[in-house]
């Protein structure tokens, strides 16, 4: 392809992308294809000789569009939101132009610069304090895994990464029942291990960690001659939205000397409003780490998670390597990379530029306070359908509930929403019970999005009990 071919598909790609979200809401919102379905469409092997862009663009979309759930379906009320907002998806754009990895400082100043001044700008949106520092990393397990190697690499002063772990006993992390599943995987990675991994109750209407059983849980493991590493809290768990409560946690690790780290992956978007900051994140400003995704709810195009440091040296301690041929000559700079498990780095920084200069911090406000208010509407409409029951009242824009009957008619009714197309919900567990999850977030729903989904739950109710 010469680039004369590139500027008239560039273009022809940019009205279809315009087209795609204009007409989005008269789609399914999840794909209604079978498993292998696709597959059985494409080549076996590769070709051997060139194909026209024509032709390759025809298969996307008869081959590729048809199997494509639409996570910007203003409809999309299932898992978290994966949120694109166009100014991100046009600095994504010149991003692949550019096409620069952004590992060093001296590999591309301007991406090291703008990405420390875009944390700069997040962290005075979220109102953190003063002197944290951060890094733009791909995900919240990227995040949370550097911070539990950083609790390992503390605790044992540092000479994890130099002797291994033998003889190092049992390194304990304590996390609440809610957590997501990326906390038990980094325990894994890290070395510290499934059992070691202390799962706390969790009490209150807002199901934070039961603080008296940390601390009893702590002082149990000192006296059996385990080491306590470190705390991980949740602001928004994944299941039902699940928050601890801050500062006695925080408390605890002081008392403790533990390392702390807070995954906000999902709700931290939300603490750009002072009014949800001073309800959610009291004494936030105690943790060592804090991890939030814009390519979540605020609109970053995916992806994008930010990790917050109190002070950056206990994670450069643990994962900054410097082999010769990644040294960099004269004044000190800021090397992102190693701050971060992988080498290679995308220029993330840019649609958090775009995406705030273009609708100010008081535009993605709004966004977010319609959600949490639609949810509450839309909960109190599902709660008066004949035999249904909120299980979970919302919290920020998640609430769970479910139909009449066992857990095999949750499922049911699930799958008969999702192949009816209009809606796109998905499943949870919750005290052994299976739910139903709705969350509100989609960068573009309206209020008649919302509610809708009412009248759609309602009808389907009707068809498939
Ligand atoms: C989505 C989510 C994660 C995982 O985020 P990734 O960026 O996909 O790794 C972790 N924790 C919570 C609470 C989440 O909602």
């Amino acid at each position: 392809m010469n680039w004369d071919e590139f500027e008239h598909w560039g273009k022809h790609i940019s009205q279809w992308s315009a087209d795609y979200h204009k007409t989005l809401r008269d789609r399914p919102v999840r794909a209604q294809t079978a498993f292998g379905e696709t597959a059985a469409q494409l080549p076996q092997s590769p070709p051997d000789g060139a194909e026209a862009m024509e032709t390759i663009m025809g298969d996307f979309e008869a081959i590729v569009m048809p199997g494509i759930t639409h996570w910007q379906h203003p409809r999309f009320f299932a898992y978290f939101p994966a949120n694109a907002a166009p100014p991100s998806m046009l600095a994504e754009m010149l991003v692949s132009t550019i096409a620069a990895q952004c590992m060093l400082w001296q590999t591309s100043p301007a991406a090291t610069e703008v990405e420390t001044v875009m944390v700069d700008w997040l962290r005075q949106a979220l109102g953190l304090a003063d002197g944290y520092v951060g890094v733009i990393q791909d995900s919240a397990s990227s995040a949370t895994l550097s911070a539990v190697l950083t609790m390992r690499e503390r605790a044992t002063g540092y000479t994890g990464n130099r002797d291994g772990l033998a003889n190092k006993g049992h390194m304990r992390i304590y996390c609440s029942d809610q957590v997501h599943s990326s906390i038990d995987r980094a325990c894994w990675v890290a070395g510290i291990g499934q059992a070691n991994l202390v799962k706390i109750a969790t009490t209150g209407d807002r199901f934070g960690m039961d603080v008296d059983a940390l601390r009893a849980a702590i002082s149990a493991d000192r006296e059996a001659g385990h080491s306590p590493a470190g705390i991980i809290a949740i602001t928004g768990g994944t299941g039902i939205g699940a928050c601890d409560t801050l500062g006695p946690i925080v408390q605890v690790a002081k008392d403790e000397d533990l390392y702390t780290h807070l995954d906000a992956a999902w709700a931290g978007s939300a603490m750009i409003c002072p009014e949800l900051h001073r309800d959610f994140w009291a004494d936030v400003d105690g943790f060592d780490s804090i991890v939030f995704n814009p390519h979540k709810w605020l609109g970053a195009q995916f992806d994008c998670s930010v990790q917050f440091l109190r002070n950056a040296q206990p994670q450069l301690n643990t994962l900054k390597i410097e082999p010769e041929y990644l040294k960099t000559t004269g004044e000190s700079v800021t090397n992102y990379s190693e701050w971060t498990i992988p080498l290679g780095r995308r220029f993330r920084a840019l649609k958090i530029w775009f995406l705030i200069r273009s609708y100010g911090l008081e535009g993605l406000r709004t966004r977010i306070r319609n959600h949490i208010a639609w949810a509450q509407e839309v909960c109190d409409e599902i709660r008066k359908i004949d035999g249904f029951e909120i299980v979970t009242e919302p919290i920020l824009s998640l609430f769970s509930f479910r139909c009449p009957g066992d857990d095999v008619d949750q499922q049911r009714l699930v799958d008969a929403l999702n192949d009816d197309g209009r809606i796109y919900l998905t499943q949870g567990s919750f005290r052994d019970q299976k739910i139903i999850r709705f969350q509100v977030g989609q960068f573009d729903t309206t209020r008649d999005d919302v509610m809708m989904a009412h009248s759609v739950i309602q009808e389907i109710w009707e068809k498939t009990k």
